[in-house]
């Protein structure tokens, strides 16, 4: 996508060069963690106008990660590159893929008016996609070395850098995809919701999903109350139980009562997709970009980068704590918060949960439970 950004000379883009320049920018860390000695990595340099290019040619104002090989050297001379590539795995949420239930979704956030990208009534929805990636991640897969950051705009990236996770193949990565991805399509959407679901996608929806659409959608955006949110409530449960798409139609229920009596009236025999639960994939289940994930090859923000158009950091976040995770883009400093002072403590985590990312040893990876050790 073009993106719209500052001139070269602006005072926004002399920021984001001071930033690379000045001592707080982890350049000793960063290289460390993603150029391993005696390897060569694909990188792609983003000027200020957003555009990519060679390296050397401009100033760059972001720096784009992509595979490394193994080189050997011949004398002082030259490298040659040999071997297979490997990368770390990698997983991109944006919002503006969410645009097709999101956009009725921000009837009450000031994004439309402000022309903002992303604020905090609308981030719920990265506060789901980032529990169920990291389920995924650490539950299913077993992975032990994750990184989380902020895209800096509208999204996050999911880091993986254990070492079976860097030299996957591209039909390994394919295969990881898709056993996450249980809602790019309709038709997908409904097979992995057929009765009986699995263990795994119940536990998405009762422990992850629905209490999250009932504390920011119903109790906190009020989706059943305005007409856009009803409007689009009844559009997607129209894909899978009309009689209940009439329900939502007529009734004056509100919010949680709505949904309570939603989720107790009986479904025609014929229906073995719980529409409660099509719903509530629909709104909140992480649409994610198929081609960050499988191809070793593709090309990634590097962390601590500096967001071109908006100038915020690609920042380490720690989605962990005690609390049910939320997603705060107001919470990540820009260049300029840094430059003059502010976000240094977001910004010191940030460089530790970079350096912990860098210890590749904890994996268990597993994709077959039965290959679990018990200990
Ligand atoms: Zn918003």
């Amino acid at each position: 996508m073009k993106r719209t950004v500052a001139e070269s000379g602006s005072p926004h883009v002399r920021n984001i060069r001071r930033y690379y320049e000045n001592s707080l920018y982890p350049g000793a860390t960063l290289n460390s963690v993603f150029y391993d000695a005696g390897t060569m990595r694909d990188v792609r340099y983003r000027n200020a106008r957003g555009d990519l290019y060679p390296e050397g040619k401009e100033t760059a104002v972001e720096f784009h990660l992509g595979a490394e090989r193994p080189i050997l050297r011949e004398g002082s001379r030259c490298a040659t590159v040999y071997g297979e590539s490997t990368r770390e795995l990698t997983f991109d949420i944006d919002l503006t893929d969410y645009d097709a239930t999101g956009l009725a979704l921000r009837y009450g956030c000031p994004c439309p008016s402000s022309g903002k990208t992303m604020c905090r009534e609308c981030a719920f929805l990265l506060d789901g996609a980032v529990a169920v990636l990291n389920f995924f991640a650490t539950e299913v897969f077993r992975f032990g070395s994750l990184l989380w950051t902020y895209s800096g705009n509208r999204g996050v990236h999911l880091w993986i850098n254990d070492p079976i996770a860097r030299s996957l193949t591209k039909s390994a990565r394919t295969t990881l995809f898709e056993i996450v991805d249980l809602a790019s399509s309709t038709e997908r959407l409904k097979s992995n919701l057929k009765d009986p679901v699995s263990p795994r996608v119940r536990f998405i929806y009762e422990s992850v999903l629905e209490p999250l659409f009932r504390r920011r959608l119903l109790d906190d955006a009020g989706l059943f109350e305005s007409p856009a949110g009803r409007a689009t409530t009844i559009s997607i449960l129209n894909l899978v139980d009309e009689e209940l798409a009439d329900y939502f139609r007529t009734s004056q229920e509100k919010g949680n009562a709505l949904w309570n009596a939603a989720k107790t009236r009986a479904r025609s025999p014929t229906n073995d997709v719980d529409p409660c639960a099509f719903l509530v994939f629909r709104f909140l289940y992480p649409v994610m970009d198929r081609n960050v994930t499988v191809s070793p090859h593709h090309q990634v923000k590097q962390p601590f980068s500096a967001h071109a158009a908006t100038g915020k950091v690609e920042l380490p976040f720690d989605p962990n704590g005690r609390e049910p995770f939320s997603f705060d883009p107001d919470a990540f400093p820009s260049v300029a918060d840094l430059l003059a002072g502010g976000g240094a403590d977001s910004f010191r985590k940030g460089v530790d949960l970079l350096k912990k990312f860098g210890d590749r040893s904890k994996s268990n990876f597993s994709i077959c439970p039965a290959a679990r050790s018990d200990k």
